[in-house]
């Protein structure tokens, strides 16, 4: 019963464009009511009439530790009784730079601001300000947020929607927007030959998560890396989703491989709206006020945002044992579930890495965004409401990554797995 979301929906959808405040949450690709949740704690939801259900979207990624995680509530508690926003320098923001500085290798600089798409869109402008040229390269669905330049054969919601152009993007700005194939080292290499010294950077996704999850092709990372320091091309690794996920020190640490800037979302906010970008200090202090390349942000650096990210990173840096358990986890229920299709004789393809992972169902290998695209959407569709049906919140869309929780206890897995079998005696 979800009477509660529907009416919800309906009342939604008189006030706010699709009833819904960013567009995978409609439930567009898979039909039917999105749920309106009312709480959380720990791996479970708890939507609008009362159902509960095990959590696989974990807040589109930051919620890494569950969700009402108590010490993060307690500290976001204690700040708000003591200020909301100063709009100034405070310590808490100092501590917070100097522990990501800590924890990401490469990183000497940081500047914090509200989401990843605003860290994105900065990095960008800052590789254009450090280089002097205006073009970027970025791969076919993966998606850096919702700045103009970004919207380019971007993944995600862009692509669940299957739109091709965006409107309201100039021509212009998309002239400065090549793209490639996510993987294919090749095309990236034909584009800077074909726009020699006209390149400012390389932003990718170090796993891509906006077209379910793909991990890099061997040496595609490293390859990237060695034409950025060929060309003087500045190389971004968009750790929106894979920082502090992968590892404490994100794809850079997860893979040894250095970029020149780095982006963070998600986890780095604990839950609250919060992005960051990082580097070299040659680069970063081209920012202004120290250099001229402009970027600020009324509520950046907030303190509640500072305390809820400052708080969960610091777990994350005391715990490093968590990510091998969540590796596990993330193991135990791709081996389950690849069982479970197999029994049904369902072609399928679960990728994963680290607490990242996806399922399309295909017989093709998902690499790139073309294969992505090939998959069965509809049995996609079925998937998806048979498991909710039965309490597990998949995202929406086989275009998204599912994240993985610290929360999830053995049983919560084995429920999954058995809403799983029952699914496929349900649809195959
Ligand atoms: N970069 C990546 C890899 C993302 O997955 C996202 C959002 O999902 C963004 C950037 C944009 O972040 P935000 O939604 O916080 O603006």
């Amino acid at each position: 019963m979800n009477t509660r979301s529907q009416q919800l929906f309906e009342r939604a959808r008189q006030f706010i464009p699709g009833g819904v405040n960013s567009p995978v949450r409609a439930f567009k690709s898979v039909g039917g009511t999105p749920l309106f949740l009312r709480d959380a704690k720990g791996a479970y939801l708890y939507d609008a009439d009362g159902n509960r259900y095990i959590d696989y979207i974990n807040s589109w990624g930051p919620m890494i530790l569950g969700h009402a995680y108590e010490p993060v509530v307690t500290a976001i508690q204690r700040q708000a009784a003591s200020s909301t926003s100063f709009g100034a320098p405070t310590e808490l923001e100092v501590e917070m730079a100097a522990l990501i500085v800590e924890m990401v290798p490469h990183i000497e600089m940081v500047r914090m601001v509200n989401s990843g798409t605003e860290a994105c869109m900065s990095a960008i402008r800052l590789a254009r300000g450090y280089t002097g040229r205006n073009k970027i390269i970025k791969f076919e669905g993966n998606y850096h947020g919702h700045a103009d330049s970004f919207l380019v054969s971007a993944g995600s919601g862009v692509a669940t929607l299957n739109i091709q152009q965006v409107p309201g993007v100039t021509p212009a700005v998309a002239q400065d927007t090549l793209t490639a194939p996510y993987n294919n080292l090749s095309v990236v290499e034909d584009l800077i030959d074909e726009h020699k010294g006209e390149i400012a950077a390389i932003i990718v996704e170090p796993v891509a998560g906006n077209m379910g999850c793909i991990p890099p092709a061997e040496g595609f990372l490293e390859g990237l890396r060695r034409l950025c320091t060929r060309e003087g091309i500045v190389f971004i690794l968009d750790e929106v989703m894979t920082g502090f996920r992968l590892a404490r020190g994100g794809a850079q640490e997860y893979f040894n491989i250095q970029a020149d800037l780095v982006t963070f979302g998600k986890i780095i906010g604990g839950g609250l709206p919060v992005g960051a970008f990082a580097g070299s200090r040659a680069i970063m202090e081209e920012i202004a006020p120290a250099g001229k390349v402009y970027q600020a942000g009324t509520l950046s650096g907030n303190p509640l945002a500072m305390v809820a990210g400052y708080t969960t990173l610091k777990e994350l840096y005391n715990h490093p044992e968590l990510y091998a358990r969540l590796q596990q986890k993330t193991s135990y229920l791709v081996e389950g579930l690849k069982g479970v299709f197999g029994i049904g004789n369902i072609f399928s393809q679960i990728n994963h890495v680290g607490s990242m992972m996806s399922v399309h169902f295909t017989e093709y290998p998902i690499t790139d965004f073309v294969s992505a695209s090939g998959a069965n959407n509809e049995l996609f569709k079925k998937f998806f409401h048979a498991m909710l049906n039965r309490g597990i919140y998949l995202p929406p869309s086989a275009f998204e990554s599912w994240f993985l929780s610290d929360a999830l206890a053995q049983e919560d897995l084995d429920r999954t797995l058995e809403a799983a079998r029952e699914t496929m005696e349900e649809i195959a």
